[in-house]
C-alpha cells in the first residue's frame, strides 16, 4: 500500500489490525518466528476477508523467560510498552479509531495490558481490542477437543500445526518426548525456566501437531475474529 491508498481508506473506515508476536525458542523443532508468523497470517486473512488494513507485524515481544535458549530475542517490558503505545499513537494521529492488537504470544499479555492501562485514558476517542488468536470460543473448543490437556503452554500442538500448514517446508518434525507441565512456586527467572523446561516445551505434546489441524485452526481464527470485528460499534 501507499499513503494515498491509506488516505482514501480513512475516508470510509477507521479499523486496523496490529499483529504482535515474538521471536523465541519453540522447542526442538518449532521455529523462532512461530508467534509472530502465526499472528501475521491470521491478521492478513482477516484483513483480506473484511477489506480492512493490517500493519506489519511486531516480530519481537516480551520473552525474558526464554533468554537461556540461543537465538531468542526480547524487549524489556517497558520497551515493549512504549512500542505498543507509539504504534497506537501513530495510528490515532492519522485517524484510525478502532484497533485490534492481535496477539500470538502468551508472554505478551500482561505487558500489553499494562501498556494499555498506562495511556488509554489519554485517548478517549480510541477503541482498542486486545485479542489472542486462541481465545475465540470456536478456536478454543477446537483446541480442547483435539488436544485436551496436551495443548500445554508453549510450543503447543495448535501453534505448531498452523506453522506446518503455512510453512511446511521449514518445519521439520522430530519426535519430542511429552513431559507434564511443571511450575515454580516463585516467579521464575530464565535459569529456573530452563531447569523446568529443558527442551523449551511447556507441558505440550508437539507430536499431536498436523498440517490438517493447522488448516482448521487458521480458518477458525480468521472466521471468528472477522466476526468479532464486524460487530464492533463505531468509535
Ligand atoms: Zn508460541
Amino acid at each position: 500500500m501507499n499513503w494515498k491508498e491509506v488516505e482514501e481508506y480513512l475516508k470510509n473506515d477507521d479499523r486496523v489490525i496490529v499483529p504482535i508476536g515474538s521471536t523465541e525458542q519453540h522447542g526442538p523443532y518449532g521455529l523462532f518466528g512461530t508467534d509472530h508468523m502465526t499472528a501475521d497470517r491470521i491478521a492478513r486473512g482477516v484483513a483480506e476477508k473484511l477489506s480492512i488494513i493490517t500493519v506489519p507485524v511486531i516480530p519481537i515481544g516480551m520473552s525474558v523467560h526464554h533468554m537461556t535458549f540461543p537465538g531468542s530475542l526480547t524487549f524489556k517490558p517497558q520497551t515493549f510498552m512504549t512500542i505498543v503505545e507509539e504504534i497506537i499513537e501513530s495510528l490515532r494521529a492519522h485517524g484510525f479509531r478502532r484497533v485490534m492488537l492481535l496477539n500470538g504470544h502468551g508472554g505478551n499479555r500482561d505487558t500489553v495490558k499494562t501498556a494499555l492501562s498506562s495511556f488509554i485514558n489519554d485517548m478517549p476517542e480510541m477503541r482498542v481490542y486486545f485479542r489472542c488468536w486462541w481465545e475465540p470460543e470456536e478456536v478454543n473448543s477446537y483446541i480442547k477437543e483435539n488436544f485436551g490437556d496436551r495443548e500445554g503452554h508453549h510450543s503447543s500442538p495448535s501453534e505448531t500445526s498452523q506453522m506446518m500448514y503455512h510453512f511446511s517446508e521449514h518445519v521439520k518434525p522430530v519426535d519430542v518426548e511429552f513431559k507434564e507441565m511443571k511450575r515454580s512456586e516463585y516467579f521464575a527467572d530464565k535459569n529456573t525456566f530452563r531447569k523446568l523446561y529443558p527442551n523449551g516445551v511447556m507441558g505440550a505434546d508437539v507430536n499431536m501437531a498436523t498440517k490438517e489441524h493447522g488448516e482448521q485452526l487458521y480458518m477458525k481464527c480468521v472466521s471468528s475474529i472477522s466476526e468479532e470485528i464486524n460487530q464492533w460499534e463505531k468509535a
